[in-house]
């Protein structure tokens, strides 16, 4: 049931058999269920967005305020990359880490002190059949966690880990290892992968803060055209479009995360946008979240 719900069944209430709207309240705060988690693909743009109130955070505190609450939050984030292994953080006290140069201090005084989550992290080891994940004790989280997680949770109050990306694997490899995770969303884990739907930063034009090049909303169509309509095999085949695929993700690290969403995507889930935008010439900020 989504908090949403509970809340407005709460403000209907008044008969005998109702609890308290202390007691829903509390149950949705403590996450006190056990219903199918959703999962999100957000674009997190620039690390700029951390510290800035903008339609695109005000959409992340808005979802926060209003979905189901998760025991824990596995972030996919474009911003750890393995190559040759993939890893989860089993760190109980990950430390923010500030991955990234030539911004303000101000950015890098930010601290998101949200617990680890060791237990969810051996169940997604153990979920994983086709491979043996190594469980990284020292990993931290990277501004594709922290910069989207202290707007969506800013009391830091939801355990978070995070699983890093084989730099190298195909695109059919990462879909399919995503698959394996669907079922932690049962167990009350938020998957969520962070990248973003178009992303060139050579391309990024800094004084067109809207803008966006034909190429860029090329491509962001098609990624909205074929999240919609399901076809996730034309996601994963995503180079077969050419020059627009290739300006769109010179590198694919801020792509792969997407296809960890849709991987652990269930027939039945709604699709609703939780944002869009285009952001300097080149990023796409399209985000987007599956629920049961
Ligand atoms: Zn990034």
């Amino acid at each position: 049931m989504q908090r949403r719900t509970f809340l407005a069944l709460a403000a209907a209430g008044g008969g005998t058999a109702m609890l308290s709207t202390k007691t829903f309240l509390q149950q949705a705060a403590t996450g006190g269920n056990t219903a199918r988690m959703p999962a999100l693909f957000i674009g997190h743009g620039s690390p700029m967005n951390a510290i800035e109130d903008n339609p695109f955070t005000q959409s992340l505190r808005t979802l926060g305020q209003t979905m189901e609450r998760p025991k824990a939050a596995l972030i996919v984030s474009a911003h750890w990359l393995t190559p040759g292994k993939t890893s989860v953080s089993v760190n109980p006290g990950p430390p923010t880490i500030h991955d990234f140069g030539g911004f303000p201090d101000e950015l890098f005084a930010v601290q998101y002190p949200a617990p680890g989550a060791p237990d969810a992290a051996q169940q997604t080891i153990a979920a994983v059949k086709s491979l043996s994940v190594h469980a990284d004790h020292e990993m931290g989280l990277d501004h594709g966690a922290w910069s989207i997680l202290r707007h969506i949770y800013p009391d830091a109050d939801v355990p978070v880990f995070q699983l890093s990306i084989d730099w190298g694997k195909s695109t059919a490899w990462h879909y399919a290892l995503a698959q394996e995770l669907a079922a932690l969303r049962d167990k009350g884990i938020m998957i969520v992968g962070s990248g973003n739907a178009v992303h060139n930063l050579g391309r990024v034009n800094w004084q067109d803060p809207a803008g966006a090049y034909d190429w860029a909303q090329q491509f962001d169509a098609f990624v909205q055209q074929k999240v919609e309509s399901g076809d996730h095999q034309a996601l994963v085949d995503y180079q077969q479009l050419g020059a627009v695929a290739q300006m769109a993700h010179p590198t694919n690290d801020h792509y792969l995360p997407m296809l960890y969403t849709l991987g652990v995507r269930d027939a039945k889930d709604q699709l609703s946008t939780v944002h869009h935008s285009m952001a300097m010439g080149s990023i796409s900020m399209r985000s987007f979240m599956l629920s049961a």
